[in-house]
């Protein structure tokens, strides 16, 4: 029996309002007990790893993640996606179905499960599309997508703008409990803007993708979850007015969600105009900052810092952290968006929307919720592990006995500096290189097997 035994470590479970030094034991890819009978219980050989003064917490979940498999492999790979998870402190990522081919009928669900399942180290949760070929045209086969094993179903990346059709793919997804997820952007509103819509786009002379693009169809969701009784889960929210819309239509009980990505509550705008403006404008607020010398530099029009939905103002920034505290928004995840150094090397307007995000999504996190003391470190926790597992209906996220043993221990105080070319993805097109994190995943271990930790790569070098 392969056991192992976690000693000495602050153990969080949100799922069981749990929150004490602990030991945790694991057996067999299971979880066998927490506390003095998992110590108790450890037979003599057991492989101890002493976590004292490091936090244990249940495996995290990102819901949102490009790995780029299958057709667009010089972004990213299954098994190089998984391994920045791994990097990052992800147990869990539910992969985007905007591949080439699309995700769209049942053999490429096979496919991509049976490629996860080999080179993955990590679990792997597939999702479909709504519409063949995410044309936005007729609906995918939603039915055998689900019995293929989908978690949800989406678009991402493109927005399905007939409303009838959506309403007929939330009735469908209902009928198999299946949990719809959107990427909000009204084509015609939004047309070819590649920027927030406001003073930086009309400065830097860049099209504006204005935030009732995105508000219009969080408002169209929250209208058709109501009128047809299924989940809707707004990806990726950027604007303050999106939040205000579905905290208003939660508290009148409807089904409807959002989730947040660290660069939407972390940077703004003003970002694009370079470090130096950034930082003057609305880096204040940025955790662990305050030295001008720690602050990192970057030259205006950086396409790393373009993305769909775009960087908003410092209001939106704002709004959607409150969001996230006041739990309209349950989900924190990454949009993790890889792309090749000679796509981004270009001119702003014709580079590609995305950045790449799952090793600094846990320290942004931290660093602008928990170090800033908005949230405790439980809370923040439960936005990466129950907040997604409870939405996606996922059998993780918890370190209750018996469940499987994902977990990553996280030291919350690390101080350590982010470097692109360190990264496992595959691509490198992150806006946070040279940024001073605080706050790292350490260990990441999924069904009881030690997948990364910063002690083997540190020995392995
Ligand atoms: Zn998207």
């Amino acid at each position: 029996m392969a056991s192992l035994l976690l000693t000495g470590g602050r153990v969080i479970d949100p799922a069981q309002k749990l929150d004490r030094t602990a030991d945790v034991l694991v057996v067999d890819e299971k979880i066998a007990g927490i506390g003095t009978d998992a110590t108790a219980k450890a037979a003599p050989d057991v492989e101890r790893i002493d976590v004292t003064g490091l936090v244990v917490s249940p495996g995290l979940i990102d819901l949102h993640v490009h790995l780029r498999e299958p057709g667009q492999s010089a972004k990213e790979t299954i098994a190089t996606g998984t391994a920045a998870a791994a990097r990052g402190g992800f147990t869990s990522v539910v992969c985007m179905p905007n591949t080439s081919p699309a995700i769209e009928n049942a053999g490429t669900v096979a496919l991509i499960r049976e490629k996860a399942a080999r080179e993955g180290k990590v679990n792997v949760f597939v999702t479909g599309a709504i519409t063949r070929n995410i044309a936005g045209e007729e609906l995918a086969p939603i039915g055998s997508l689900k019995q293929a094993g989908v978690v949800a179903i989406t678009d991402d990346g493109h927005c399905v703008q007939n409303n009838e059709l959506m309403r007929r793919a939330l009735e469908y997804a209902r009928m198999f409990d299946l949990t719809v997820m959107d990427h909000c952007q009204d084509y015609a509103l939004v047309s070819d803007g590649v920027m927030h819509e406001g003073y930086w786009s009309t400065t830097l002379g860049l099209g504006g993708w204005p935030s009732a693009g995105e508000e219009m169809i969080v408002a169209r969701n929250i209208l058709l979850a109501e009128t047809t009784g299924a989940q809707v889960h707004c990806q990726h929210l950027s604007a303050a007015g999106s939040v205000e819309l579905i905290r208003a239509a939660r508290k009148r009980g409807v089904p409807i969600s959002g989730e947040a990505c660290p660069h939407h509550f972390t940077l703004t705008d003003s970002a694009i105009a370079g470090g130096d403006i950034f930082w003057r404008a609305d880096g204040k607020g940025v955790f662990g900052f305050n030295d001008m010398e720690q602050r990192p530099a970057w030259p205006n029009y950086d396409t790393n810092f373009k993305m769909n939905p775009p960087l908003r103002s410092a209001r939106d920034r704002d709004a959607i952290l409150e969001g996230i505290v006041d739990g309209t928004i349950e989900v924190i995840c990454s949009d993790h968006a890889p792309h090749c150094d000679y796509e981004k090397e270009v001119e702003f307007d014709y580079a590609p929307f995305g950045i790449t995000g799952l090793e600094t999504e846990l320290p942004l996190s931290l660093m602008q919720l928990y170090h800033t003391r908005k949230m405790s470190l439980p809370e923040v926790l439960a936005r990466f592990t129950t907040g997604p597992a409870s939405l996606l209906k996922l059998a993780k996220g918890t370190l209750k006995a018996g469940a499987d043993a994902d977990i990553t221990v996280i030291d919350p105080n690390r101080e350590w500096v982010f470097q692109r070319g360190e990264s496992a993805s595959k691509s490198k097109n992150s806006p946070f290189h040279g940024w001073t994190m605080k706050g790292k995943a350490v260990i990441t271990i999924v069904a009881g097997q030690v997948v990364w930790s910063e002690q083997n790569e540190l020995t392995a070098v």
